[in-house]
Order: structure tokens, then C-alpha cells, then sequence
């Protein structure tokens, strides 16, 4: 099965044996769930509670999703476990700046089987204290176009021909997706998996270079920046997390950094491809909204 083949309607109800169907893969139980599909690209699925404290409003709005407990059981209360940034919450709060497909289910008490709530997107996180313990809170969005409401331009198509249909929306969210990660995949390897900041390349357990897209501008509500290789920098984790912390700020004509307090990068300049320009805006959206030195 190919990610961009699946064709689900929000709202539908799905067993197990239609999980196999639709995606090949059944449901284990867990509440954030990691797929690939046949040709390796990264998907994912949430599981929202109808009851404790997963009831959110799973509305048209922004709502918050809890994240998964450590594996491994066995210690007397499992509430009293702090969350770690492994799996399920890894793999969110990877999500932020290179989003793959996340199809939200929600589980009724009341009836059988998981409804498909739409494609959603992680904008943020947050790693807080709740009941003595912490807990990583991510904040999720519907993604734009995912919604069973049709817009009014959809109606008016419905009367026209039929000749040139649209894909279902399901397989053009997902393919829209897919072709964004795309871009950050394609970009990291234009830089050989090295940070534009210290030109390091960092290796996974199997060898494999590993470096993390961040978008200057960030995606989604309130930033809205765009989608797009101009508004990409290829990091280290460790200067990913400065980005994000607002740590460095880089002049947007010379592209010099200027970090708040590792002096090994402080004044050298952004490593830069010719053939990637970087979006002197976005730059500037980074230092005046997100540096705070
Ligand atoms: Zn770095």
C-alpha cells in the first residue's frame, strides 16, 4: 500500500480488520502509533480517548494531545513516570519541523472501533508538570483542507463537469504532505546531512548520517511561514534546539551568526549551498519574533 492510494472519509468507522484493508497494518493499542508504508515513507497515527483526559474537542480548532508514557511497566503508580522524548513523542515533536501524515482516530466508549477525525498537524510542544510528574503536550492542528465541511468552491465544482475530478482529499492532503518532507529530505541531502551552523554531521545507530530541517519562519498558526526550501535550514540537533530557543540570530544580508553564548560559532558565517537561497524575510521573521538576546 502506498500512502498516497489511501482513501478515508472523516468520519468513517474503522475495525480492525479494516485498518488491514485501508493500510495493510493493524492497530497494537498504543496512543501514538508509528507506520511506513510499502515504498518506506513515514506516517503516523493518533488515537484520542473519548474518556479521561484525552477529551478534548476534536473540533475544527487547535487542541492539545498528551503524549505516551514510558514503556516497561511495573512501578507501582505509572502517573508518577516523567514522559521521555522517545517513540510516539520523538516522533511528534520530529513532526513540528518535518511533518509527515498524521491521521487522528478517536475511540468511542460507547461503540467499536476507531472514527477517523482527519489529517492533523503538530504546531508546538511543551514538557510541563501535571500531577508531580512531566508530561510532553503537543498542540495540534486539522490540516488545512482536511475538513468534512466542504467549502463552497467544492459545491460549485460538484455542478460542473465531473471530467477533470479532484483526487479525494484524503490522498491530496497526504500528497501534499508527503512532498514536503520530501523537500527537507532533498535539501539535507544537498548538505551532506551537515549543520549550516558548525558543520557537523551527526550518525544514527546503523551508520547513517542524521541531521533535522528547521523552518526559519515556522509552519502553521501563529507564524505561518511556507513550505519551501527558502525557508529551510539544515541543522545539528544541538543548533536545531538553539533555532527553536531563539539562541542565534543571523544577519539576514551577511548571513553572519550570532549565537548568545557558544563563541565557538559566535561571528563565523551561515554555511550555505549556491543552490539554496535562503529567504531574507523569513531571516528577519526568526530575529525579530523568535531571538530574544
Ligand atoms: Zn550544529
Amino acid at each position: 500500500m502506498r500512502l498516497e492510494q489511501i482513501d478515508i472519509k472523516v468520519g468513517e468507522r474503522l475495525s480492525q480488520a479494516d485498518f488491514k484493508e485501508v493500510f495493510d497494518q493493524g492497530v497494537t493499542g498504543k496512543g501514538i502509533e508509528i507506520r511506513y508504508d510499502e515504498k518506506g515513507q513515514k506516517y503516523i497515527w493518533l488515537f484520542a480517548k473519548e474518556e479521561g483526559r484525552y477529551n478534548d474537542d476534536l473540533g475544527t480548532e487547535q487542541f492539545r494531545f498528551t503524549g505516551e508514557d514510558p514503556q516497561g511497566h511495573g512501578v507501582e503508580d505509572p502517573k508518577e513516570e516523567n514522559q521521555e522524548l522517545k517513540r510516539g513523542n520523538e516522533a511528534l515533536r520530529n513532526a513540528i519541523d518535518t511533518p509527515v501524515p498524521i491521521f487522528l482516530f478517536y475511540q468511542s466508549v460507547a461503540r467499536e472501533g476507531w472514527e477517523y477525525r482527519g489529517m492533523v498537524e503538530v504546531i508546538s510542544f511543551e514538557y510541563k508538570s501535571d500531577n508531580g510528574r512531566y508530561i510532553y503536550e503537543f498542540l495540534l492542528e486539522p490540516v488545512e483542507g482536511d475538513s468534512e465541511i466542504p467549502s463552497p468552491l467544492q459545491v460549485d465544482n460538484s455542478e460542473q463537469s465531473t471530467d477533470t475530478k479532484e483526487p479525494p482529499q484524503t490522498q491530496s492532503t497526504v500528497s501534499r504532505i508527503v512532498r514536503n518532507t520530501a523537500l527537507v529530505k532533498e535539501l539535507k541531502g544537498q548538505y551532506e546531512y551537515t549543520c549550516q551552523v558548525c558543520g557537523d554531521q551527526r550518525r544514527r545507530n546503523n551508520g547513517e548520517p542524521y541531521a533535522e530541517g528547521h523552518h526559519i519562519r515556522p509552519l502553521g498558526k501563529p507564524h505561518n511561514g511556507a513550505d519551501k526550501k527558502s525557508n529551510i535550514l539544515v541543522l545539528c540537533p544541538n543548533h536545531h534546539a538553539d533555532f527553536d530557543f531563539g539562541r542565534i540570530r543571523i544577519d539576514p544580508q551577511t548571513f553572519k551568526i550570532n549565537h548568545a553564548y557558544e563563541s565557538k560559532v559566535d561571528g563565523t558565517e551561515l554555511r550555505r549551498k549556491k543552490e539554496h537561497d535562503i529567504d531574507e524575510r523569513c531571516v528577519r521573521y526568526h530575529n525579530e519574533g523568535i531571538v530574544q538576546f
